[in-house]
């Protein structure tokens, strides 16, 4: 294997091949990679090959939850980058006499430093945005998902685009911090809250503004009317699928009281039922597999009750379902456990959920299961989660290309996907210019003051105060002409 190129060599050709890739307009990129959905399509299964084997969840999920959504956010992106990344005009009636055009300008070089539980879609949404806005991008994958990111970096870069603009590092957390050292322009993280900070804190240092997507224990609440059958599929899928280890996979499930029980027992019996050979993903290692069963062992510890909680061939694991009083203070309840993993608690009224579910540091998605959506929508309005998703696993919500997706508190800040992650690749300029020629010799409020400039700006101030259409007219006009009649008076300066 070639060694790993030199952190500052590879951000220095980034910086050497942005300056013309930014310069082009924004118009002109979307026509470089145009062909992008079709070249993702047409290699669609070699793609999902590479993500199964080196990634090992089934083929289907390659598919589903990663191609198929990774050609759908070049489609969107694509089709509306001109109109969020173009330029735009601020007219203001403070300054009439002016026009203001908003830019949006590339960072320069962007870092982004990917995971592995999804090693093509979360690259593909970080590096895309910055791409159409005029970035030279470095990806930095997870170093147990290189291949899959070669190919990534492969497929873009057969769209013709100039050498350099978008370049691989391959290599573990120790290339990963260099790179932040070497001082590119913006760093987009995805990954664990633990690394987001130290990214953070070493980007802080210049500072380097950052974009920060981490973990999340998060949770479904199941309201007393909800249909019972859809919702334990909706959990057990939603808990489970790529071996849990989703940052938005279900961790907590609330249940109304009412339906506690013949939940539990009907979440079970489908877990349970699900085809480990075909269709759970292994943990990616043996270490990820050691975190599972050492919050299971807790939870046993606790003495919650435990069902499933067993390693199983092939680094797969039982899916399991714990459950019990306390349950809400053990570590499966508070710490991301990020494997097929839930845990289960009643409540008694929405009140409860909402206080249950907001008793978290962290707030990336939730999923809400009842017969009535009105009532549900209201209850998200009350959730601090950056996704909600009504009668569905909120996770679905990331394969689609016009939602904009990221937490708060502990899950991070920052938004990818929809027309937010393209304005989050670019920074904005405004550029102010005169609307005609010059009417004066220099501007009315510009030195010396005096007391007409006080009387021009209480009636500036009573204009821009109200509501009222007339009387805004009216107060504009008496500034207008208090201003303009200054200009004729007063001494130069
Ligand atoms: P991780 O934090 O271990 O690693 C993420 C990346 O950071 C890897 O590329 C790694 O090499 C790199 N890295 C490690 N140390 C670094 C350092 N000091 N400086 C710079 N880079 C460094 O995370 P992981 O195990 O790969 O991924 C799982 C985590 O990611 C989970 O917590 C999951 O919830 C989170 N995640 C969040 C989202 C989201 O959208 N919010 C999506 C997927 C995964």
């Amino acid at each position: 294997m070639e060694p790993a190129p030199d952190a500052r060599v590879l951000v220095d050709r980034a910086r050497a091949a942005q300056s013309s890739w930014g310069s082009r307009g924004v118009a002109e990129r979307v026509a470089t990679l145009e062909q992008l959905p079709q070249l993702l399509l047409g290699g669609i299964d070699c793609l999902a090959d590479a993500i199964a084997a080196e990634n090992g969840k089934p083929r289907a999920e390659a598919l589903a939850h990663e191609l198929v959504p990774a050609i759908a956010l070049a489609r969107h992106h694509l089709g509306a980058a001109v109109a969020a990344l173009g330029p735009s005009r601020i007219t203001s009636p403070t300054a009439p006499y002016r026009s203001a055009v908003r830019m949006h300008r590339p960072y320069g070089v962007v870092l982004a430093i990917a995971p592995w539980n999804l090693p093509f879609l979360i690259p593909f949404s970080q590096v895309l945005p910055a791409l159409l806005a005029g970035n030279a991008v470095i990806l930095k994958p997870s170093e147990l998902t290189p291949r899959v990111a070669a190919l990534l970096v492969e497929v873009i870069a057969a769209c013709d685009l100039p050498a350099d603009v978008l370049q691989l590092a391959v290599g573990d957390g120790a290339l990963g911090a260099e790179l932040v050292a070497a001082q590119p322009d913006r760093v987009l993280f995805t990954g664990s809250v633990g690394t987001g900070r130290t990214v953070m804190a070493a980007a802080a240092r210049f500072p380097i503004p950052v974009g920060l997507e981490l973990g999340g224990v998060d949770a479904a609440i199941v309201l007393e009317d909800a249909d019972l059958e859809f919702t334990t599929s909706a959990v057990a899928w939603g808990a489970t699928f790529n071996g849990g280890q989703a940052c938005c996979s279900i961790e907590r499930v609330l249940v109304h009281e009412d339906l506690h029980d013949a939940f539990l027992v009907r979440l079970r019996d489908k877990l349970q039922r699900i085809d480990i050979r075909r269709d759970l993903a292994p943990a990616i290692d043996e270490r990820q597999r050691g975190t599972w069963q050492r919050h299971v062992e807790a939870a046993r510890a606790d003495g919650l009750t435990v069902s499933g909680g067993e390693p199983l061939p092939d680094r797969r694991y039982a899916p399991t379902v714990i459950s019990g009083d306390g349950i809400t203070n053990a570590t499966v309840w508070q710490e991301e456990t990020f494997g097929p993993v839930v845990a289960v608690t009643g409540f008694g009224g929405d009140d409860q959920a909402v206080a249950l579910h907001n008793d978290t540091e962290y707030g990336l998605t939730a999923s809400i299961f009842s017969a009535d959506v009105a009532r549900a929508r209201a209850l998200a309005q009350r959730l601090n989660a950056g996704s909600v998703a009504v009668n569905d696993v909120a996770a679905t919500m990331y394969s689609t290309p016009e939602l904009p997706w990221g937490g708060i508190g502990r899950s991070g800040f920052g938004r990818s996907h929809g027309v937010d992650a393209l304005l989050d690749a670019a920074w904005v300029q405004v550029i102010d210019a005169p609307r005609g020629p010059a009417f004066g010799p220099k501007r009315p409020w510009w030195y010396p003051y005096g007391p007409e400039l006080e009387d021009a700006m209480r009636a500036l101030g009573a204009a821009v105060a109200t509501a009222r259409p007339a009387t805004r007219l009216r107060g504009y006009a008496r500034a207008g002409h208090l201003l303009l009649s200054m200009l004729g008076r007063q001494p130069k300066l």
